[in-house]
């Protein structure tokens, strides 16, 4: 059955009693045993809940995996994921990383006597290169954020084997609907389901998919153990999210080169990071998924247009995060990157002329104007001397 359909269907035959067509939210902590030595399945909610079960169970066969864990967060999911590894372990991760997760890792794990090199993943010799005795596994996203560089998961699924490392790919800006890493070869996938699968920036969540008995054995325990799992309410509403996904992803990206290409003739843009527009790219991003995404990162001539153009802005907001139905902008230098020391942010491309777009699924031809007539504004601003805007981006908060 086609994705879509498997979308718009999830949790719809599953309430057996009652033939609810939404699946209730069992929020039960404590389930009634029959007798000493039976279960109804269902004990303790930390360990297995109804209505995390049913989106579980769909993220699994969406993603062509055989578990799915559901966790509190995105970074829950990522850190819960991490328990795989221990002392000693190292692991080759992408450079143009999310900036919460290079924070889990440098700020954390690195506590616990784990160890990561960082690598443009496009560039197989140097993550060859990087591969140590103690390294356990290659962390990929692709495409990157804010960078939306492409990294071809084939290539670094055979490397991986021939390393005996396990391949992880954080899925997000993707989703199943364009792209499904289990299938080119990883061996686990991560969601922020806080971003397009929920698709409407009103739930915070995570996801983690495995693929081989050890490996989701292993998870299973990891994910009742560590106990950051996504709480059932949190779990319904994200499955209502999922039900749109195709339709919304199809907008998303009509929507992202439209504008994508508008930006890319503007004489206040310096350039365009969108996978389409960029012939290496778009030949990876082909031959691995369904579609380019929604998300476009532009650089600016000047950096004192930043803050003029933001508060120019009258259709898409200002605010951190993405995959929603709203379109939102972000500074990438003072919010998702703040943590990332300068250097490392540099070496990432990510300056502060840089801004990023996630676009949502207004109509196209009110996107285009709204960036068009900010950046006119902001060039105004800018001429006349006027500082326009954030008086002190270093105050700006933090993902
Ligand atoms: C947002 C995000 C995360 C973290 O997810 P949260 O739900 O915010 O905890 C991880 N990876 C990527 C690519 C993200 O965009």
């Amino acid at each position: 059955m086609h994705l879509d359909s498997r979308l718009a269907q999830i949790g719809t035959k599953k309430e057996k009693s009652t033939g609810a067509i939404s699946y209730p939210v069992y929020h039960a902590t404590a389930y009634r045993h029959p007798a000493l030595g039976e279960s109804t399945g269902y004990d303790y909610s930390r360990t297995a809940n109804p209505t995390r079960d049913v989106l579980e169970e769909a993220i699994a066969s969406l993603e062509g995996g055989d578990d799915g864990f559901a966790c509190s967060s995105g970074m829950a999911a990522i850190q819960t994921m991490m328990g795989l590894f221990s002392q000693g372990d190292h692991l080759v991760v992408s450079l143009d990383l999310y900036g919460g997760t290079y924070r889990l890792f440098e700020q954390v794990l690195t506590g616990y006597g784990l160890s990561f090199s960082y690598v443009d993943m496009r560039d197989l010799p140097a993550v060859m290169k990087a591969i140590r005795s103690q390294t356990k596994a290659l962390f990929v996203e692709t495409p990157t954020n804010p960078q939306l560089q492409v990294a071809d998961l084939r290539a670094l699924a055979e490397t991986a084997r021939r390393h005996g490392l396990i391949l992880i790919v954080d899925n997000t800006l993707m989703t199943p609907y364009l792209q499904r890493p289990l299938a080119l070869g990883a061996d686990i996938v991560i969601h922020s389901a806080t971003k397009y699968l929920g698709g409407h920036n009103d739930v915070l969540a995570g996801l983690i998919v495995t693929k081989g008995e050890e490996l989701t054995e292993r998870m299973r325990f990891l994910h009742n153990s560590i106990g950051a799992v996504l709480a059932p309410q949190d779990a319904w509403l994200l499955m209502r999210g999922m039900k749109t996904l195709a339709l919304r992803m199809e907008r998303h990206q009509t929507n992202a080169e439209a504008l994508a290409r508008t930006l890319a003739e503007h004489p206040l843009v310096e350039k365009v990071y969108y996978p389409a527009l960029d012939p290496e790219a778009k030949a990876v991003q082909s031959s691995q998924a369904a579609g380019f995404g929604g998300m476009l990162s532009f650089r600016v001539t000047d950096p004192g247009l930043v803050a003029p153009f933001l508060r120019s802005l009258k259709l898409i907001s200002f605010a951190e995060s993405l995959g929603g139905v709203e379109s939102l902008v972000t500074y990438p230098a003072t919010q998702t990157h703040a943590d990332m020391p300068e250097e490392r942010r540099r070496q990432a491309g990510v300056c502060d002329r840089l801004l990023r777009l996630s676009v949502g699924i207004e109509h196209p031809e009110d996107l285009i104007e709204d960036v068009n007539q900010a950046l006119a504004r902001a060039e105004r601003i800018l001429k006349g001397g006027g500082t326009g805007g954030i008086r002190n981006p270093a105050s700006s908060q933090r993902q």
